[in-house]
């Protein structure tokens, strides 16, 4: 059955209809194998890094949405040219060094409430397989060996090379003049790269012995090992089977990913084991700042941190990035998120006020607006995730109910909170505090507004009292009363 669910394919440049790679099992939801490149943890990650495992996140959530079994794998980069630079500079040994970085990384994510990955693979866990995955590409005559102990990767072995990036490869260099050392480099300076670095003096006591001689694996190589081990049985005992690899259905980053990061992950993995390795690969956008890319290295980022000790709450921060399409990019100013907090403001009080529904009859007009807003919703996330008018269906939903609310039953409440809680699974951002009052308060606040209908103020202010000892307040709408907590 067709997913209906078109997302945006960067090999291709084209829409396209999500079908998952296996074949569903009888009785079992359709699995999807999702690769997600992770933060390189050398470093608080900025909120740029933060869009991108937003969108991810939202991503995930849509596929469970549509009914698919999602297995997101996402790596730490816990070894690369960066985490070896700065743990040196800060006199700690690696693992130190970017354990503190690790920790810091799952307290955003819980923060930011991003749905935990099945899998969170460290590089520094995997190297037997980049060691096993280089000496195919070795026996293969794909990647060659220099003097300096390096392993490098020959680009025009593979014919295939810059079919994601659209490079054009007449331009190629190879051989002695054409390699690059470095993990990160620009398109015009594409050449072999490396697949393991020999051990030299920058790199201090970072090193892993292998049959190509002591050394570190290059960054390319440990997303290939670590997405392969985790979503296809690509390994036995540590070797690489052939048989056991399959094709993986997503795999995703940033748009700065797409060269040369992933198209050196296609180069390796097809190289070593001949077939395609990724159905579909998604990129987003940049976060900017002053219209220029957020990054560590400019110095011109903010960490989530940042904007909490400013006094911004992350779901507002949520709300901002999912209110943007993915494929745009995005300048963050203050105002954009002071802008995404009125809007969450207004869906947070809308929320509230449900709890004050108390027409004696169901309203007729409720059931096809909950329909309206359900097939909008779907029909804007099936067009590649397209939040903004995903975003203002629930906007036009709310005014259109705000309108009726006098003839609302709690039973329509109800009806809307369901609704609003399923596409929450997918958004994330809303707060459904009301419905979580204990259940003794939301009594309270009902005798209490019954006590001052009777005019019965001293009742009422006793009541009153209690829900604040514990923790609450009561507000008087014309609707009826609203719990907040304090
Ligand atoms: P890194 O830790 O640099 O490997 O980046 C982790 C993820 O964040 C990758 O998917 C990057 O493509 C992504 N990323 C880096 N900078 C930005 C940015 N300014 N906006 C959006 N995504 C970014
Ligand atoms: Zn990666």
């Amino acid at each position: 059955m067709a997913s209906g669910f078109r997302i945006y394919e960067t090999m291709s440049r084209k829409l396209q209809v999500f079908e998952p790679v296996q074949k569903p099992t009888k009785g079992k939801k359709p699995k999807v194998r999702l690769y997600t490149c992770g933060p390189t943890v050398y470093n608080y990650a900025h909120i740029g890094n933060w869009r991108a495992y937003l969108w991810e996140d939202l991503l995930r959530r849509y596929l469970k949405f549509k009914g698919f079994d999602v297995i997101q794998v996402m790596n730490l980069t816990d070894v690369d040219d960066k985490t070896i630079r700065d743990s040196i500079k800060e006199g700690l040994p690696l693992k130190d060094f970017t354990e503190k970085y690790i920790k810091a990384f799952f307290e955003d994510l819980d923060k930011l409430n991003i749905e935990r990955a099945e899998v969170y693979p460290r590089a520094t866990d995997h190297i037997p397989e980049m060691i096993a995955l280089i000496e195919v590409l070795l026996k293969k005559g794909i990647a060659y060996k220099t003097d300096d102990g390096c392993v490098w990767f020959s680009i025009t072995k593979f014919p295939d090379y810059g079919a994601l990036a659209h490079i054009d490869t007449t331009q190629l260099q190879a051989g002695a003049s054409g390699r690059i050392l470095n993990d990160e480099y620009d398109k015009e300076q594409a050449a072999d790269f490396a697949l393991w670095k020999g051990w030299d003096e920058g790199d201090g006591d970072v090193a892993w012995e292998s049959p190509f001689g002591r050394g570190r694996p290059g960054w390319h190589i440990e997303c290939s090992a670590m997405s392969m081990k985790h979503l296809t049985k690509a390994f036995k005992g540590g070797k690489f089977d052939q048989k056991g690899f399959e094709t993986i259905d997503l795999h995703t980053g940033g748009v700065d990913n797409m060269f040369p990061h992933h198209e050196d992950e296609i180069a390796q993995s097809e190289a070593v084991t001949g077939k395609k390795f990724v159905k579909y690969w998604m990129h987003v956008e940049h976060l900017l700042v002053d219209n220029k890319k957020m990054a560590k290295s400019a110095g011109n980022f903010y960490t989530l941190r940042d904007l909490i000790a400013k006094g911004h709450d992350p779901r507002t921060f949520r709300y901002l990035i999912q209110s943007v399409s993915y494929h745009q990019k995005l300048n963050f100013t203050f105002e954009a998120l002071g802008a995404a907090k009125e809007a969450l403001k207004a869906i947070d009080d809308f929320i509230l006020n449900l709890g004050a529904a108390k027409a004696p009859a169901d309203c007729k007009e409720l059931p096809s607006l909950l329909d309206k807003l359900e097939s909008e919703f779907t029909a804007s996330m099936d067009d590649d995730l397209n939040t903004s008018p995903a975003f203002a269906s629930i906007h036009i939903f709310m005014r259109d109910i705000n309108r009726i609310h006098p003839k609302l039953s709690k039973k329509d409440a109800e009806k809307i909170l369901v609704l609003f809680k399923r596409i929450d699974s997918v958004l994330g951002v809303m707060s459904f505090e009301r419905e979580q009052a204990p259940k003794e308060l939301i009594d309270l606040a009902d005798q209490r507004d019954e006590a001052r209908r009777k005019k019965d103020w001293k009742e009422s202010d006793r009541l009153r009292d209690l829900i604040t000892k514990a923790g609450w307040v009561v507000e008087d709408l014309p609707e009826g009363p609203r719990l907040k907590k304090v």
